[in-house]
């Protein structure tokens, strides 16, 4: 992957972002997402947000290879704190890290959110979490994909703020509620997998001495609503 050539999972978290954005990548790394959207002409004004020096100086690197440092501001910052109000920022992507990491990141930056932005999230794992932050925190979710990449599965969580009238149910927070209505064939591979870890780890504990009760309970009750949602797709 370059700023040239995306890999797939970031090509589709770009087809989210909407022309002439004004984008803040949390988490950027080597910046590629924005210098990409920028080098295209399809976005107006980019922050990159990095929390660790390494990451940070080569997304800094690549803006100034590119010579975009008038349209892409990089910033050393924790999570949401690179983003300034003159920024008016209206889409904001935050890929490739754990679903508790992007949760908490949404959480401590919370007051640097004006409720009109966009949110594209990309969780590599933990997505129940960010759903429910999402839900929690009066976002609507308006799309998700799953894709897989070098036999990685990915999903992608597109939401806006919105008054809820109706709230996820347990079900929609733990499959994706988009993902699970189109149940393509990526999405059943996840779910078999996670069928036999899920039995895996409940066997395990059934073993144990002190039984978890109620962790035990958790996991027979996603069993059972893979399977149904499965049905003959169970291996
Ligand atoms: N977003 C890029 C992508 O999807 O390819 C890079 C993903 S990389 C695995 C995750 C990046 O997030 C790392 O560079 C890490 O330093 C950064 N990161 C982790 N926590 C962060 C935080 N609280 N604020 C800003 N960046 C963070």
């Amino acid at each position: 992957m370059n700023e040239q050539a995306l890999s797939l999972r970031l090509k589709q978290v770009s087809r989210y972002i909407q022309p002439n954005a004004r984008l803040a990548d949390i988490g950027s790394d080597h910046a590629y997402l924005p210098v990409a959207l920028m080098l295209k002409g399809s976005i107006e004004y980019a922050v990159a947000g990095e929390v660790v020096k390494g990451p940070y100086l080569s997304a800094c690197q690549q803006v100034e290879k590119n010579q975009l440092t008038d349209k892409i501001v990089v910033r050393l910052a924790n999570g949401l704190s690179a983003i300034q109000p003159t920024d008016e920022i209206d889409t904001i992507t935050i890929c490739g890290m754990g679903g508790s990491l992007i949760r908490q990141i949404l959480t401590e930056g919370s007051h640097h959110l004006i409720g009109n932005e966009r949110l594209i999230l990309q969780p590599n794992v933990g997505e129940a979490t960010l759903r429910d932050w999402l839900n929690q925190n009066d976002y609507a979710i308006l799309a998700e994909e799953i894709l897989e990449e070098n036999q990685k599965i990915y999903e992608i969580i597109v939401a806006e703020k919105q008054t809820l009238t109706t709230k996820l149910n347990e079900k929609e927070l733990f499959f994706g509620p988009f993902l699970m209505q189109g149940k393509n064939a990526v999405f059943i591979k996840k779910w078999q997998r996670e069928y036999q870890q899920i039995k895996k780890v409940l066997k395990q504990l059934q073993q144990a001495q002190n039984q978890p009760l109620e962790k035990i309970a958790t996991l027979k009750t996603q069993l059972d609503w893979i399977k149904e949602l499965l049905g003959d797709e169970i291996i």
